[in-house]
Formats: structure tokens, C-alpha cells, sequence
């Protein structure tokens, strides 16, 4: 019932304190060990559940597990990515996530429409281990070869029945295809959605391999 039983890594466990989380909400508590143990995830879970740490401390802890850090590079080529439906959830993720690996090296940055995106360029060529992105920005980013999701070992999608609603299912589609471009066994798919109607369960069939099902 503490965050030291999952295992995450003493530079996480320190943020974890640092960000004054004492417990896991039930959302972390059976979604973290599952993603820690390598299996792909659908979570029926709302805003305020603490789904944000949920798919960011097994993201984390895993890159610091592999030592598996990218260099700066014209083209970002992150190993883990995080689809988000708007600008301002896109910036409050990557706030949160950038407390929790604070001086842990993992660099995370974040690419989202409605912005100069020549300003974004520049923060993706420091490098960047984890993108949060919105799915629009990110296939422009990808057609204007800024970024390449060739070494992609974790995609998290936020609030995927909201990234439906707004018509982004074409994006999030061609994302995941390009991130099979060649086919990737090894990557793990987490799906976080508050609702769960057909057209999620398809998607979610369609992206998500052998996947545990939880709902908080
Ligand atoms: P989220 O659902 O990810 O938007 O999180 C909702 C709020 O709960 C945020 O302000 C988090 O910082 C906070 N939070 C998440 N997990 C915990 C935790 N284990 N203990 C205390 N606060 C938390």
C-alpha cells in the first residue's frame, strides 16, 4: 500500500515524496504493477483518479531500469509517447511528469497545436526520452521529419474517448501506424479512457495485445 512495494526506483521514489504522494490512489495501485511487469493496459479511470502517475511512473522507471537515454538529435526520437486531446491537458502532463523525474536525466518535452511550431523544434532537438503530444501537432511533426517514433517502447493515450469525440481518431491511427513501421512486439500500449463504448473497445482491440482490462 506504499509506493516503496512497487519497486519504482529510489531517484522516482524521492520525487514521489517530493510531490508529497504518501499512498497510491487505487488507479496507480493496479495499474502501475501491471505495466512494471510488461503487460499492455486498458484503464477506465476519471480526472482526478491520479492517472497521470499511473502511466508516467512505470514510463520513468522503466527508461532509468534500461539506462536507455536519447541524445539531442534534429530529429526527436523519443521512446515513449504520450497522446493527449488538448494543449492545456498536453502542458499539465508534462508539468507533472517533469516533477516526477526531476534529476533523474529522463528529459520529457511537449508538442501541441495552436502554438508557432518552429519554437517546438527547438525544444525537441535537446533530446527527448518522453514526447506528450497532441495527435494533430505530432503527424505534422512526423511529416516534417522532426520526429521519428522507430524507437517507441511505450505509448500512453490520455483521455481516448475525449481524443474520439474530437475527430482525432485518423491521427491517433496513422500514429500507431507509423510506429509499426517495422512492427514492434516490444512495445506496451496503456489506454486511458473514462468511458469505454464500442468504438473505444475497438480501438483498444486494435492497438492493445493481450491487455488487462481495470476500472476504478
Ligand atoms: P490526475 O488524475 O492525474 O489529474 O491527478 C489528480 C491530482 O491528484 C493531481 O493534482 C495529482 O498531483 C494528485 N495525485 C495523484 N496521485 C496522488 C497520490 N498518490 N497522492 C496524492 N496526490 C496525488
Amino acid at each position: 500500500n506504499t509506493f516503496a512495494e512497487i519497486d519504482l526506483g529510489e531517484g522516482l521514489n524521492q520525487n514521489i515524496k517530493r510531490c508529497n504522494y504518501v499512498k497510491p490512489t487505487p488507479i496507480q495501485r493496479h495499474a502501475i504493477p501491471i505495466v512494471m511487469a510488461g503487460r499492455d493496459l486498458m484503464a477506465c479511470a476519471q480526472t482526478g483518479s491520479g492517472k497521470t502517475a499511473a502511466f508516467c511512473f512505470p514510463i520513468i522507471s522503466g527508461i532509468l531500469n534500461q539506462n536507455h537515454f536519447t541524445r539531442p538529435n534534429r530529429v526527436a526520437c523519443p521512446v515513449a509517447l504520450i497522446l493527449s486531446p488538448t494543449r492545456e491537458l498536453s502542458c499539465q502532463i508534462h508539468d507533472e511528469a517533469k516533477k516526477f523525474a526531476y534529476q533523474t536525466g529522463v528529459k520529457i518535452s511537449v508538442t501541441y497545436g495552436g502554438a508557432p511550431i518552429s519554437q517546438q523544434f527547438r525544444n525537441l532537438e535537446r533530446g527527448v526520452d518522453i514526447l506528450v503530444a497532441t495527435p494533430g501537432r505530432l503527424v505534422d511533426m512526423i511529416e516534417r521529419s522532426r520526429v521519428s517514433l522507430r524507437a517507441i517502447k511505450y505509448l500512453a493515450l490520455d483521455e481516448a474517448d475525449r481524443m474520439l469525440d474530437m475527430g482525432f481518431e485518423p491521427q491517433i491511427r496513422k500514429i500507431v501506424k507509423e510506429m509499426d513501421m517495422p512492427p514492434c512486439s516490444e512495445r506496451q500500449t496503456m489506454f486511458f479512457s473514462a468511458t469505454f463504448p464500442s468504438e473505444i473497445q475497438r480501438l483498444a482491440s486494435d492497438f492493445l495485445s493481450n491487455y488487462i482490462f481495470v476500472a476504478v
